[in-house]
């Protein structure tokens, strides 16, 4: 089975995402074993609901290097549900992200670089976890897709926005 992504311009990325009522349910399983396919199949690092067309707040850290991102960090594959910001770094930095709605492009996006955060995990347990760096963009960048945001919303200066194919001849 394919995996269809939601591109740049379907409607369901900029819809604000509902919350999930019932994590149990097979409508919510459904959704989280079609986006952990999907991540497989893509060598993302992450993946919010939107993006395979499920408009509810549901993401997946899904760290690890791959061909997309060669320096990923090695983490666990988290399922977040109903995520919120509370608290985060004064400091900010940007750092190169790329999106599999977006294909062919990277650009550099400010970030706080340590953010606090809720959410819900698979077993239904609430959890407040930190997460910095290269983690922490991750979830930023996840999490704004719940809230019909995508990272180039966040670049600051257009020049930081660069084509796939230059950024893999000269950043990485
Ligand atoms: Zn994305």
């Amino acid at each position: 089975m394919s995996c269809h992504i939601a591109k740049l311009g379907e409607d369901v990325l900029r819809l604000e995402a509902k919350k999930v009522e019932d994590i149990k349910s097979q409508k919510t399983q459904t959704i989280i074993k079609e986006m952990l396919r999907c991540l497989k199949k893509s060598s993302g690092v992450g993946l919010a609901a939107p993006q395979i067309f499920h408009s509810c707040q549901i993401l997946i850290i899904s760290s690890h290097p791959n061909e997309r991102y060669p320096h990923a960090p090695y983490m666990e594959d988290e399922i977040i549900i109903n995520p919120i910001i509370i608290e985060t770094s004064k400091q900010k930095e940007k750092g190169w992200e790329g999106c599999l709605s977006i294909p062919g492009i990277r650009a550099q996006v400010p970030r706080h670089t340590k953010i606090k955060v809720k959410y819900t995990n698979i077993n239904n347990e609430e959890k407040i976890e930190v997460f910095e760096d290269f983690i922490a963009r991750v979830f930023q960048h996840e999490y704004d897709h719940l809230k019909g945001l995508v990272y180039l919303d966040r670049v600051e200066d257009m020049k930081d926005i660069i084509t796939e194919e230059i950024y893999f001849k000269t950043i990485d």
